[in-house]
């Protein structure tokens, strides 16, 4: 089933206490709310913002985890420590992660299989860089990305992997895709997966857009017919922004 679904990153930004008065705000400007909400934050910010969430239609997500269970990884997370305090929702693979901390999409298909093994539903981030969509070689490069990301992984477990093409040009810089070039690399996300496991769960896989998204441009992007929400960095960080932006869902 494909699932409306607009997530908030909020990379290294915010302390506890701001979290939480970040949730109680938002709680109350989206009561109306049409599409599942997730806060991906900080580790230091996850305990407080799950209490503070409880209850409320806000998820809480993180950012990263590791792909190994336990043992010497110091200053790393696992999926069973995310898990155990009621974490369901994990960013892997953003291209902050690959940029500054050499992730490959080798070592991001691991940490998808853990993260489905533990039933924490992975935001799985793809997207060509500035030079790969110049040399017109972004379709190329994100389906190279999926297939390596999701080798492994069968039918049901796949279903739960939420993909969002986050074309890194487009992040925190102001500049957003067309929405014909969203739409035309989404559809190519769905044939890459129609091609690798079927049509049935091509259709049913829930694709988002990532890239300077904010109040004023969300609803004309969520009308593109394969996306089914969006990923938000800059715009998720003020509550009364992201309430509007969240909005733009339950407006017909
Ligand atoms: C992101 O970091 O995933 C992102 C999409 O950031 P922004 O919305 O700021 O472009």
């Amino acid at each position: 089933m494909r699932r409306k679904i607009i997530a908030g990153n909020w990379k290294m930004n915010k302390l506890p206490n701001e979290a939480m008065e970040f949730i109680n705000s938002l709680q109350e400007r989206i009561k109306d709310i049409q599409c599942e909400v997730v806060l991906c934050v900080p580790y230091t910010d996850l305990f407080y913002s799950l209490l503070t969430a409880q209850g409320t239609s806000i998820n809480i997500g993180a950012q990263n985890m590791h792909w190994e269970e336990s043992g010497s990884y110091t200053g790393e997370i696992s999926a069973n420590m995310l898990k155990c305090i009621n974490v369901n929702y994990v960013i892997i693979g953003h291209s902050e992660r690959r940029k500054y901390f050499a992730e490959t999409d080798e070592l991001i298909n691991k940490k998808l299989i853990t993260a489905i093994s533990h039933e924490i539903t992975p935001i799985l981030c793809i997207g060509e860089n500035l030079k790969e969509r110049a040399l017109g070689i972004q379709e190329e490069i994100v389906l190279k990305q999926i297939t390596i990301a999701l080798q492994g992984l069968s039918k049901e477990q796949v279903k739960n992997v939420i993909i969002a093409y986050e074309p890194i040009w487009a992040i925190g810089t102001g500049k957003v895709a067309t929405k014909e070039d969203v739409n035309n690399m989404l559809k190519g996300i769905r044939k890459q997966i129609s091609i690798m496991y079927d049509e049935n769960v091509a259709q049913n896989i829930t694709l988002l857009y990532g890239g300077s998204v904010n109040k004023d441009n969300a609803k004309e992007l969520l009308n593109i017919p394969d996306m089914d929400g969006a990923l938000v960095g800059g715009a998720s960080l003020d509550a009364s922004e992201f309430g509007k932006l969240l909005n733009q869902y339950s407006i017909s």
